[in-house]
């Protein structure tokens, strides 16, 4: 807690990082391909009439919200302003009919003829920090407003610096707080400690549609799915990002192959699940997450029946925010 207090989300910026941004009359079917091609999970969204990114505060550039995002003095805007996977996943979720039927919202809608409809007149503030704001404000921020990514913009100018992430934020933590003492209770085991969820862990059967997976992203809007045989164990893992990969091959009028052709055909992937048990120590599981860089690992008993599910959110908020009295997750 106090290393995250005492260091600023610019110490947490690459020395040299891609940023894509879109504008607001890109076509979300060039954009999703977009994102595929530059090898992005997201981008801030540019309005060019207004010169300034989408959602951020009014009042000028230069004019920025809380550390925790934007304030709603100014006159309210029709969007939020990041483009990510999950939005991807809700134009899916509303407009599939069926493989005969081409998604012609995909085909034909501009970013912000799906913003207007989507938002439909409600005003969502873009979240996000200045770099000069402490890294314990960047984890309150993406764990209290349940994000994924959080555009670092620099207040004079107004300029999105880099989009940080519960990944990266732990990866500067591992990194750079290997110096400082570690916490007593890293030694406790996961189940001890009881970080992560334990209770009502979604999944999705091995054989259900892709859509299956779709609507339990969009009803439960967990970031990823424990994939399940008919017995129930673990034998994969379907995750938001991997729904990417069907705009990156064009397969997205398709909506009704199962969830095991869904994964089969992924071309960069991980093999198999990455997996954690509940004797292990929360030190052990945390250097394995970092290390593999996946944003979770599945909880699993020893005959691989899914218990739970530890995500980087239930790690920083148990690290970073718990020993401060914050609990941001549950809020
Ligand atoms: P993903 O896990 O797919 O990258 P997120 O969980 O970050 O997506 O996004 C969930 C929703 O919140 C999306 O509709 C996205 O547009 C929106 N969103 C993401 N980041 C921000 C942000 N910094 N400010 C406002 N809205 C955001
Ligand atoms: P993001 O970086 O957008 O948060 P994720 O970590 O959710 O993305 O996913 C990146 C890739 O890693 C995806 O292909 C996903 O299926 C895979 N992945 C994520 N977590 C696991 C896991 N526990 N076991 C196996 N693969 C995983
Ligand atoms: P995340 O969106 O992965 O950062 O996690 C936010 C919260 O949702 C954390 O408390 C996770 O443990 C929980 N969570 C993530 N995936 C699932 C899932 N498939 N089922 C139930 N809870 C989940």
């Amino acid at each position: 807690m106090h290393f995250m207090r005492s260091h600023c989300c610019y110490d947490a910026v690459p020395t040299s990082c891609k940023l894509v941004v879109f504008d607001t009359t890109l076509e979300i079917k060039k954009a999703f391909v977009a994102l595929v091609a530059n090898g992005v999970r997201a981008a801030p969204l540019w309005d060019s009439k207004m010169q300034s990114f989408v959602g951020e505060c009014q009042g000028g550039r230069g004019s920025r919200g809380t550390a925790m995002g934007c304030r709603q003095s100014g006159q309210p805007r029709v969007s939020t302003g990041m483009l990510t996977i999950t939005d991807f996943i809700n134009i899916l979720h509303r407009y599939y009919r069926s493989p005969l039927v081409q998604i012609y919202e995909v085909e034909e809608h501009k970013i912000e003829t799906w913003r207007e409809v989507y938002l439909q007149g409600s005003f969502k503030p873009l979240v996000y920090i200045s770099p000069s704001d402490s890294l314990f404000d960047a984890v309150y921020s993406l764990i209290k407003h349940k994000i994924h990514r959080l555009p670092v913009i620099e207040p004079i100018s107004g300029n999105v610096l880099h989009i940080l992430t519960h990944k990266r934020i732990l990866k500067f933590l591992h990194i750079f707080g290997s110096t400082i003492p570690k916490p007593r209770f890293l030694k406790k085991t996961v189940q001890e400690l009881c970080v992560g969820t334990f209770r009502d862990v979604a999944v999705v059967p091995e054989n259900a549609p892709v859509y299956a997976a779709l609507e339990i992203f969009v009803d439960r809007r967990v970031s990823a799915l424990p994939v399940v045989n008919a017995a129930g164990q673990v034998v994969g893992l379907y995750s938001r990002f991997d729904v990417i990969h069907l705009a990156a091959q064009k397969t997205y009028n398709n909506l009704d192959i199962s969830v095991r052709e869904a994964l089969r055909q992924r071309t960069v992937c991980l093999e198999g699940v990455l997996t954690c048990y509940p004797h292990e120590t929360m030190e052990d599981i945390i250097d394995r997450i970092t290390e593999e860089q996946v944003h979770r690992l599945v909880l699993v008993d020893e005959n691989r029946y899914p218990r739970g599910i530890v995500s980087l959110s239930d790690i920083l908020q148990a690290l970073v925010l718990t020993p401060a009295g914050i609990d941001a997750l549950n809020s």
